[in-house]
């Protein structure tokens, strides 16, 4: 008897004729008196193997507990397929059942069930054809986004997840504090006394390692940073996490050309290393989730994104004689159905949005000559909206000093990236993927929730 497991990925492209053994969850069993089918899938791909039982071998004592979603091994022969799915299947010889799913309450019976049901059950759904699909997928993207930027001697800079800068302005921050809530200690003034709090300051969660990621560039060259990223918005969309991953290069002597230039190359690196490496569940998502999906991934390798300020874009809104439920004017942060419009139904392909009006950016973009918007660039993509935001920094510490006060930026707090302007300033750009946001794109999936294995969003942190 064979003693070491074969991977389902590796077993299904192997020769028939050899003694093998797997180990699985079963998806599905049938059959009559004579002969027993269970499908069993590893999680190592999409496809399932066949495991073919003779009663006269087994008993139907002996394959009572292998219903759906029953852990088990099998040994066995593996040997031609008659049926024309697979080429291989495997006669089975010997099953251990390691656990049984009681079919009364396991949840995830053969028939489709809903995205809503499924979230309800995160804890469950990764054994779902469509979920095994997704994280396959997104592991696959972050091997790849590493993979690209070490091939760009690009270094991986770990930012903090703790900070004490509460002055970015991405988004509302969570708090973190070891003080007694009920009882916190009080200044004279009655304000919580945060000296006491772990940190001996008023700490949060980060909405984004870019400060940092400066800091880095301005030593290293080029960085990137891919970690948890967190923003307390009460926003209840389907592009929108409390809690999402995010990529952020940090580029020194790149202009706001180069970075857009980066930006798209990366994009499409990604997405062809999609189609090259995760055909197989391309192919599932495409045929159950979204018939379009693997032709829109091939045409976004193969066009060049627009490029188009903001003030361009707003003509072309304001000129379309849409009626958007937002109204459009110069100056006005644009709705995702206006990003959506540019993209969907003006352009219809990839957009890169710039110089943006300065008030409705960070700080810390560089001025125009106009003195009315900054070099900001921010990626919008079909179905999708705003996929990167990024910018040319402002490298001038007058003007960045000057930005601060205007925009009520504290600068005490960011005395330290400050320095970056005071010793050895020069031009740098960066931007920031949301991982998810990409996923969506790339697995054809609509909502957030599902292409991350734990969603946290308001109200729900469970599992
Ligand atoms: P939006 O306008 O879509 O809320 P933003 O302008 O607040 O996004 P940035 O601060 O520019 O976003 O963050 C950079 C990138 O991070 C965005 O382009 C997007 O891909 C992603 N992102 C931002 N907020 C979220 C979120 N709440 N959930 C998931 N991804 C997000
Ligand atoms: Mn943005």
């Amino acid at each position: 008897m064979i003693k070491s497991r074969t991977k389902i990925v590796d077993l299904l492209k192997m020769q028939a004729g050899i003694p093998v053994m797997v180990k699985g969850w079963v998806r599905t069993k049938r059959g009559n008196k004579n002969i027993t089918f269970i499908a069993l899938n590893d999680g190592s791909t999409i496809h399932n193997v066949q495991i073919v039982c003779d009663m006269n071998l087994f008993t139907e004592d002996m394959l009572r507990g292998a219903t759906t979603g029953a852990c088990l091994r099998v040994s066995g022969q593996l040997v031609p397929s008659p049926g024309a799915e697979q080429a291989v299947e495997i006669k089975a010889e010997e099953i251990e059942i390691y656990g049984t799913a009681d079919p009364a309450v396991y949840p995830l019976q053969k028939k489709g069930h809903s995205m809503e049901f499924l979230r309800e059950i995160a804890h469950l759904r990764p054994r779902t054809n469509t979920f095994g699909c997704v994280l396959r997928i997104r592991h696959a993207m972050a091997y790849a986004i590493h993979k690209y930027f070490n091939d760009k001697g690009f270094v991986y800079l770990h930012t903090p997840i703790i900070t004490a800068s509460d002055c970015e302005g991405a988004g509302a921050m969570f708090q973190v504090t070891t003080l007694d809530l009920n009882n916190p200690p009080k200044e004279k003034d009655g304000s919580v006394d945060y000296t006491q709090d772990f940190f001996g300051r008023q700490t949060s969660l980060t909405v984004s390692g870019q400060l940092e990621g400066e800091l880095g560039a301005m030593a290293l060259g080029e960085i990137y940073t891919f970690g948890p990223t967190f923003r307390a918005e009460n926003s209840n969309t389907p592009r929108h996490l409390a809690e999402f991953w995010m990529i952020e290069p940090e580029m020194a002597f790149y202009d706001i050309n180069d970075n857009m230039d980066l930006a798209e190359d990366f994009i499409k690196y990604l997405v062809r290393y999609a189609l090259e490496h995760c055909a197989s569940d391309l192919q599932f998502l495409n045929n159950m989730i979204d018939k379009s999906l693997i032709e829109r991934l091939e045409s976004v390798c193969n066009i060049d994104f627009v490029r188009l300020t903001y003030t361009k874009g707003i003509e072309i809104l304001t000129n379309s004689g849409h009626q958007f439920e937002y109204p459009v004017y110069w100056g006005v942060d644009l709705q995702s159905e206006h990003e959506r419009y540019l993209v969907e139904k003006h352009f219809k392909r990839p957009v890169i949005l710039t110089d943006y009006p300065k008030e409705i950016k960070a700080f810390y973009m560089k001025e125009n000559r106009d003195g009315k918007t900054v070099r900001a660039m921010d990626i919008l993509f079909p179905k999708i909206g705003e996929i990167i935001g990024g910018s040319q920094r402002e490298e001038n510490l007058d003007i960045l000093v000057r930005k601060m006060k205007e925009m009520h930026v504290s600068e005490e707090n960011l005395d330290w990236y400050l320095d970056t302007r005071r010793f050895g300033t020069g031009p740098h750009s960066g931007f920031g993927l949301g991982f998810e946001r990409l996923l969506l794109f790339i697995t054809g999936m609509t909502n957030i929730r599902d292409v991350i294995p734990f969603p946290r969003t308001p109200k729900s942190a469970d599992f």
